[in-house]
């Protein structure tokens, strides 16, 4: 018999230390009901509240947990890369740790993939829990990056989503330091698909992401 297929699981997380132990939680129960073996990788991006502390001594006391930890705070795109640069699944998914992107979704990603897919987007039904000024902000940015770039990204995909490991190569290969992660894995290509999900409000804390940087990673995105 062949071995399982192994799924990694890349969080980047800066001060999550409520959400982390839910979301491990959510993400054992979608893999306890599978076939696939796992593992959650965790890349924290310069913690301060005790969440790095806590998914240190998870990774010691469980097999399916392991931690990055950043010098510093690189910001989410670069944690995503760190998290990437160390996966080792046949298939790796990328998500927030907030439980915006719920982790009930992963199982359609994977069966997806088992289709035959190598990029599977997770697509946005719903937003909720999000201002209106960033909905407004992240609708016209889709609509001018499309315009720009000439990449297609698939309006309404965060950057939750499942690459094949074939798509990991060929992204590690692209060292840009200003990466805009959703944008890279549209234009490498492969056979790509997207799942419909509704996104959650912030299940504890607050956003890390303030306008201010959203518009920096507008500007990253287009310009790279
Ligand atoms: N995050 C990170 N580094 C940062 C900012 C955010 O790793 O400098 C993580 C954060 O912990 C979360 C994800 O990136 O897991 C998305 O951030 P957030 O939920 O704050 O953004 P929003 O959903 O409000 O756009
Ligand atoms: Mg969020």
């Amino acid at each position: 018999m062949s071995s399982p297929k192994k799924i990694t699981i890349v969080v980047p997380f800066l001060n999550e230390k409520e959400n982390l132990p839910v979301l491990l939680e959510r993400v054992a129960g979608v893999f306890a009901e599978r076939t696939e073996d796992w593992e959650l990788l965790l890349v924290d991006d310069g913690s301060t509240d005790g969440s790095a502390e806590w998914a240190v001594a998870q990774a010691q006391a469980n097999r399916h947990v392991r931690v990055v930890r950043l010098s510093r705070n690189f910001g989410h795109q670069l944690a995503i890369t760190a998290g990437l640069d160390r996966s080792d699944g046949d298939a790796v998914v990328v998500m927030d740790a907030d439980l915006q992107d719920p982790p009930e979704t992963i199982g359609p990603l994977i069966d997806k993939w088992r289709e035959g897919y190598e990029v599977i987007y997770a697509v946005r039904r719903s937003r909720a829990g999000e201002t209106w000024s960033k909905k407004f902000l992240a609708a016209g940015f889709y609509r001018v990056f499309r315009r720009l770039a000439k990449v297609n990204i698939p309006m309404d995909a965060g950057d939750f989503r499942l690459v094949d490991r074939c798509v990991v190569d060929a992204l590690r290969e692209m060292r840009e330091l200003h990466r805009f992660m959703r944008g890279l894995t549209c234009w490498v290509g492969f056979r790509q698909a997207s799942v419909a999900y509704d996104r959650a409000a912030r299940f504890a804390g607050e956003t890390k992401y303030p306008v201010w940087k959203s518009a920096r990673l507008a500007f990253d995105a287009i310009t790279s």
